[in-house]
């Protein structure tokens, strides 16, 4: 493969694996700092956040750079101690969305190699890259420092366009080369889970030796089971209700209008229930088509169920938690979900499942176990399933709580620490310091002009 190095990871950490002192996380379209549930921050700024302040709990300095989309971010802000997140200018800070930010690559790249050489070489022994435009800075970064490059996709454009809902745009092709790029030179392709493995490896040549599973977590002390009534109260749902909960960015992708539909059909079939069915949609658009509240809403009144449906903004983790617990059954209909972390919260709070048998799903609920898994996104079959959930409520939620309890955080980092020593220990096994090789070539032209 072009530019490909010959280095030989093996995906084990030898015992003479260094460990890293300082990461730089690369996190170019969306910001730790930001609330998840609208735009463009969902789990990855999740993922971000929770691995870097375990890194920074085993004396791992993190430092996160991300675009500065507001004129009143500080350039620098210290998340907690042992982690920073850099504001990088790069294009204005307002207006552009994540289609736009390829422009702005440049700019951004070289931001990150300027601060890095207001320091000592190997300031930063491991990059960290998260989706595909981060990627793009950090091979180059990765170049110039001898450092290696560890990507986590996310997201994949060739998945997601073969998954596309009505509404949605495809991703372009040019998303699809530089993800092609930028897996040809990561040194780490990290993935949620083996289905996404196999994708990176069949769907975009991925080298299976440098492609490593590492699954996401959950925070089970933030997400716990706790007082069902209490809950209900807080989030404003009687105690007798039948409450269906939809969480995440609201857009085609996540199908949202499936639960609606799935809602009308519960209603069509058991009219009794609209004295107490009630469905709450936590979250707020992202991208276009049913991204727009007003067109769910609409959905919502076109079929009948206005009364039974309402919408919540974003809510912080501990807000987010008491809607798990107040919730009978979660709806994630997703057309594609690399992971869903909404599914394995919601289980940690002892909330079965319901959800699309696509992409990470099937990992994050224990079909027939925790939840049902659904394949397709008939309506009619998502109403059969909640109508099975709610049937076997007690047993899914025990289900639902002990696999949640398999996912951890700190598990997540450790493999990732793992990752990031064997990736370190080949680099410098292999690569002279970058200073080192600069003087060995210019050595190599005085002698004998340039090579061939
Ligand atoms: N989230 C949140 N508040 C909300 C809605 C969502 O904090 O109101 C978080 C949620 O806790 C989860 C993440 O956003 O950790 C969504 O991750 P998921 O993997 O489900 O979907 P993604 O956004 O990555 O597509």
């Amino acid at each position: 493969m072009p530019g490909r190095r010959p280095l030989r990871p093996t995906g084990q950490r030898t015992g003479r694996s260094p460990l890293p002192r300082r990461v730089a996380t690369l996190s170019v379209h969306t910001s730790p700092l930001d609330q998840p549930g609208a735009g463009d921050a969902g789990g990855l700024n999740v993922y971000v956040v929770e691995v870097s302040r375990r890194l920074a709990a085993r004396g791992i300095a993190v430092e996160v750079f991300t675009r500065a989309t507001s004129s009143d971010l500080p350039p620098v802000v210290e998340m907690v101690p042992g982690v920073t997140v850099r504001h990088v200018s790069a294009g204005p800070f307002e207006g552009l969305g994540k289609h736009d930010l390829p422009a702005q690559l440049c700019a951004f790249t070289a931001a990150v190699l300027r601060e890095e050489a207001r320091h000592e070489p190997g300031h930063y022994d491991v990059l960290h890259s998260h989706y595909w435009l981060s990627g793009q800075v950090g091979w180059l970064a990765r170049d110039r420092w001898g450092v290696p490059l560890v990507h986590s996709a996310h997201t994949l454009a060739k998945v997601k366009n073969a998954a596309l809902a009505d509404g949605d745009e495809p991703e372009p092709r040019a998303r699809v080369i530089g993800e092609e790029q930028v897996v040809a030179e990561a040194d780490r392709l990290i993935a949620n889970t083996a289905e996404e493995a196999r994708q990176l490896v069949r769907w975009y040549d991925a080298d299976p030796a440098r492609t490593l599973v590492v699954p996401p977590g959950v925070d089970l002390e933030r997400f716990a089971p706790g007082d069902r009534a209490a809950a209900r109260r807080a989030v404003g749902v009687a105690d007798d209700a039948l409450v269906l909960l939809f969480v995440g960015r609201i857009q085609p992708l996540k199908a949202p209008d499936v639960l609606l539909h799935a809602a009308a059909r519960l209603l069509a079939d058991e009219p009794g229930l609209r004295a107490r069915l009630q469905v709450l949609v936590v979250g707020a658009p992202s991208g276009s088509g049913l991204a727009e509240p007003r067109q769910l809403q609409e959905l919502a009144v076109s079929l009948g169920i206005a009364d039974v449906v309402r919408f919540v903004p974003p809510q912080a983790p501990a807000a987010l938690a008491e809607h798990y617990r107040a919730a009978d059954v979660a709806v994630v209909p997703s057309h594609n979900e690399s992971f869903g972390l909404v599914a394995l919260e919601a289980q940690a709070c002892g909330t079965p499942v319901v959800a699309a048998a696509v992409g990470g799903l099937p990992t994050a609920v224990d079909d027939g176990v925790s939840g049902v898994l659904v394949d397709g996104h008939d309506p009619a079959d998502y109403a059969a399933a909640i109508r099975k959930v709610v049937e076997q409520r007690d047993l899914l939620a025990a289900g639902a709580r002990r696999h949640a309890a398999r996912f951890s955080w700190d598990r997540t980092t450790e493999s990732l620490v793992d990752a990031y020593a064997a990736a370190i220990g080949e680099m410098r096994a292999v690569v002279r310091p970058p200073r080192e090789r600069v003087r060995a070539a210019v050595r190599a032209f005085s002698v004998g002009g340039p090579a061939r």
